[in-house]
């Protein structure tokens, strides 16, 4: 089972559960997440959702390995510039934006490395409780990558800081991310899933729909600012530099070699 799913009392989590692979997001996996979210739904005890990742780490990102090699459906698509367009569209862009409209309240529990579509996956949730080992990052400009499908770094860090965090591929841990107002909490690593649960207890009890409509309201706001209106800009935007020159050609370069940290190395310009 790539996704572990249990409730207790009125808060349901789904735990991503490829440790082996630190939580890299398979095809099977964005479904299996997105199954788990429509039993949370259906399930009208399930107040809160708890998003978390078994093992050391949330998630290091899409799984590229899969990209590169694997033979689902939606990878076969990625050989066209419609098919790699429809493949995001639907499989990142839609999952993604389908947790964050989710009508209950959710909370990503964050350990390790919450890497690029990793982050983007727990930008998501409502709340982030962080484990003071959590370390959030987004390299992939130094991989030709324009951010990933959702930018969501202006909103979590604010422009200024989005731009240094973007260009320079550079970390941030917990404290700072607390203090950029990323992350809600910051708690010791193996406190992370009771202190997380804390919140989310807490949480529900208040009546659900007023929950729901203070979460609608919230993101209305962010509407009104315009925030999903620049996440389908950023979106044509990142897929135009899919399939720039440098970008085309680093796929290939990539596809040829067996050892991808061999091609990051090569392609992050030696950060
Ligand atoms: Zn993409």
């Amino acid at each position: 089972m790539v996704v572990r799913y249990e409730t207790v009392g009125h808060v349901a989590t789904i735990t991503m559960n490829r440790p082996e692979v630190a939580n890299a997001q398979s095809s099977e996996l964005i479904d299996a997440i997105d199954a788990a979210f429509d039993v949370a739904d259906a399930d009208d005890e399930v107040r809160v959702v708890i998003l978390a990742g078994e093992g050391r780490h949330f998630s290091s990102g899409h799984d590229l390995k899969d990209l590169l090699n694997g033979d689902d459906e939606w990878v076969k698509m990625r050989e066209t510039p419609e098919g790699k367009f429809r493949h995001e569209w639907v499989m990142y862009y839609g999952r993604c934006q389908r947790i964050y409209e989710f009508r209950k309240p959710t909370i990503a529990a964050v350990q390790g490395s919450c890497v690029a579509a990793g982050l983007m996956l727990a930008c998501m949730c409502d709340l982030i409780v962080a484990a003071d080992t959590a370390v959030f990052s987004n390299p992939v400009l130094r991989m030709t990558g324009a951010g990933v499908e959702l930018l969501v770094e202006p909103w979590e860090l604010g422009i200024r800081k989005a731009k240094e965090f973007l260009w320079t591929g550079e970390q941030i841990d917990a404290t700072e991310a607390w203090r950029l107002g990323m992350v809600n909490r910051v708690v010791p690593a193996d406190q992370l899933m009771a202190r997380t649960r804390e919140l989310a207890e807490r949480i529900a009890l208040v009546p659900p729909v007023t929950a729901q409509v203070v979460k609608d309201s919230i993101n209305h706001s962010a509407e009104l600012m315009g925030k999903q209106q620049s996440w389908k800009y950023h979106f044509m935007a990142h897929h135009w530099a899919h399939n720039t020159a440098t970008a085309l050609g680093a796929l290939e370069a990539r596809k040829a070699k067996t050892s991808m940290k061999e091609v990051f190395e090569e392609h992050q310009g030696g950060t």
